[in-house]
């Protein structure tokens, strides 16, 4: 966790508040989500989430309490008591921090729709952010 001065801290938390975690106003990136891992690990019909390096996010309790799906490369992270999904570990260390589960606002907000070529029929995308059909092309920044 870095701790430089007027890091602003986000909390978040799981549906049954058993698992709480900071994580630093800081995010790489954020966007939405509309490939079908996304959508059927959420069972929504897109995944907003936020890009972090796991150093600046710390689980403040419930540590014990996380259901892991995947890897030590990828993971779902999910609270085993109500199922929440917190976050995603991904490639390299970072994080995508599952938006939903944010109690403090962020100052990121998503800026993308991502994988919409697999978004589901019944959703009408209705705003004017940039859709990508996969992933979005950009340097990204360790
Ligand atoms: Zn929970
Ligand atoms: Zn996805």
């Amino acid at each position: 966790m870095v701790q430089s001065p007027g890091n602003r801290r986000l909390r978040g938390n799981c549906l049954c508040g058993s698992i709480r975690y900071e994580v630093s106003d800081a995010f790489v990136f954020a966007a939405n989500c509309h490939c079908s891992a996304c959508r059927r690990a959420t069972g929504a019909a897109f995944k907003p989430f936020a890009r972090i390096h796991g150093k600046e996010l710390l689980v403040t309790q419930g540590e014990g309490n996380f259901l892991t799906f995947g890897n030590n490369q990828a993971s779902d992270e999910r609270c085993k008591t109500c199922g929440s999904l917190l976050f995603s570990r991904v490639e390299r260390g970072f994080v995508h921090v599952a938006m939903g589960t944010l109690v403090d606002s962020p100052s990121i907000s998503p800026t993308d729709h991502i994988f919409v070529g697999s978004k589901a029929s019944w959703f009408t995308i209705a705003d004017d952010l940039p859709q990508h059909h996969g992933h979005v092309e950009r340097a990204q920044p360790d």
